[in-house]
């Protein structure tokens, strides 16, 4: 009998070839998709090419998407036994932290052209400057043309850059708390330099309107109705010499969205009905029409049911016989800050994904908190089909704290639990993670859908 807890470095678990190759495939998906908007449109093809049919089309199937605002996308596949028994749900979210562009954004000064900006997101200010950044989004124009930008992803694009102030003249600047040191306001990109010499008045300005509506029909007036928001350029890459992590902009929460609709592909003669339920605007509330808290989950499983027939059995109930992860992403120890945890309770890196009975802060405030018999159900499950996996609280009780959906999730009479990989350098433009993390998380994801009851 096995008296004490401990956890195992999964490198010397898993099958090295398998954890490499679901890596590529990951590094291929979180180098693309690097929006809401451009996870949903991935998402929509690959489950279209799978068979999926639109729900909101009326179109009805074993397996069904339906979309959202561009935003949102949810995934069901039909299990053997009838919906009516409620659903195997995950649930992540594809908004990620990052630097939004105004409504009347252009503006120059010192012969410099600029876009003012206002960030998404929980960010250290100082962390998005002098770095390469690119422009995504869509803009509308004014004949209600649709224009997807992606500027500064391919290796002869422009990219923009936000300056900083030398360390020279930094004196005063280095003596302000971190918050401070680079204001909202001073997060303003780099975006041209040179004078259209045909004007006396904002000629640096007319040069970038005038390329802008050469090349793509833009004018100024257009950014009102317009998305754009700047992104790391880089492409995710392997880091270390023995390549076991990956770093890349976007993990939280794209990994668990993409190992979770990839579990929902790949799941083998799911017995319950399963669903992936992907949201935005988690990183700012959970508010607005594709945000957790909006109507659309609840919509679209009635719409299900309704087309599926079932009409002895009501949405509110189905969804109350439900179970849910909330697939998020936890913090791992960081060496380098080993006094932010508490390191009994902290998820080790490569230790496999982590199962996070409740988040919230201080005193457990607006922490979903998930039962012992839930947690119990699913270390059972896990520990029953060979998942490893650990158990994490993010950081030292009285030091920090996050939430993730679970609690909109569990309002709704969904029992939800959170599970997820851990990074190291959450919310920076450049995350981290393990790749055996990323495997246990995949397969652990799998197994639920599959076997969960
Ligand atoms: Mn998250
Ligand atoms: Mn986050």
């Amino acid at each position: 009998m096995e008296l004490k807890y401990s956890t195992k470095n999964l490198w010397e678990v898993f099958n090295h070839d398998e954890v490499f190759s679901f890596g590529d495939s990951y590094k291929d998906f979180i180098s693309k998709a690097k929006t809401e908007r451009e996870v949903v449109h991935y998402l929509h093809k690959e489950a279209e090419a799978k068979g999926f049919k639109d729900l909101f089309q009326n179109e009805m199937g074993n397996k069904v998407f339906a979309i959202n605002d561009n935003k949102n996308i949810l995934l069901i596949r039909e299990g053997s036994e009838s919906v009516e028994n409620g659903l195997n749900f995950i649930f992540a979210h594809i908004d990620s932290p990052r630097i939004d562009i105004k409504q009347n954004p252009i503006y120059e000064g010192a012969d410099i052209v600029l876009f003012k900006t206002h960030y998404y997101g929980g960010i250290k200010k100082y962390q998005w400057v002098t770095m390469p950044l690119a422009l995504h989004g869509v803009i509308i124009l004014k004949d209600s043309t649709k224009l997807e930008l992606n500027i500064g992803e391919e290796e002869n694009d422009p990219v923009f850059v936000i300056s900083d102030l030398l360390p020279h003249l930094a004196r005063k600047q280095m003596e302000q708390n971190a918050r401070e040191v680079i204001q909202g306001e001073a997060l303003d990109p780099i975006i041209g330099s040179m004078p259209d010499s045909e004007f006396e008045k904002d000629k640096f300005k007319t040069k970038i309107l005038k390329i802008l509506n050469e090349k793509y029909g833009i004018v100024e007036e257009d950014f009102i109705s317009a998305e754009l928001t700047l992104v790391p350029a880089e492409k995710a890459r392997d880091v270390g010499f023995d390549r076991s992590a990956i770093a890349s902009y976007g993990h939280d929460d794209r990994i668990c969205a993409f190992t979770a609709a990839k579990a929902l592909f790949d799941a083998e003669n799911p017995k319950k009905t399963i669903a992936v339920m992907l949201f935005d605007k988690e990183e700012i509330g959970s508010d607005g029409i594709t945000g957790a808290q909006s109507d659309f989950l609840d919509y679209a499983i009635e719409k299900y049911m309704s087309m599926k027939g079932i009409k002895n059995v009501s949405a509110r109930e189905v969804l109350h016989k439900s179970y849910g992860i909330s697939a998020d992403v936890n913090a791992a120890l960081d060496p380098l800050y080993r006094d932010a945890f508490e390191e009994q309770n902290s998820a080790i890196f490569g230790h496999g994904v982590v199962v996070t009975k409740f988040t919230g802060s201080g005193g457990k405030y607006s922490a979903s908190d998930a039962s012992a018999e839930l947690v119990f159900k699913i270390r059972k499950l896990f520990n029953g089909n060979n998942v490893p996996f650990q158990v994490g609280e993010l950081g030292k009780v009285d030091i920090g704290g996050g939430g993730t959906v679970a609690k909109f999730m569990a309002e709704r009479g969904i029992s939800v639990i959170d599970i997820g990989p851990a990074l190291l350098s959450m919310h920076a433009p450049f995350e981290i993670v393990s790749k055996v993390d990323l495997y246990s998380t995949y397969i652990g994801y799998k197994v639920f859908l599959e076997k969960f009851e």
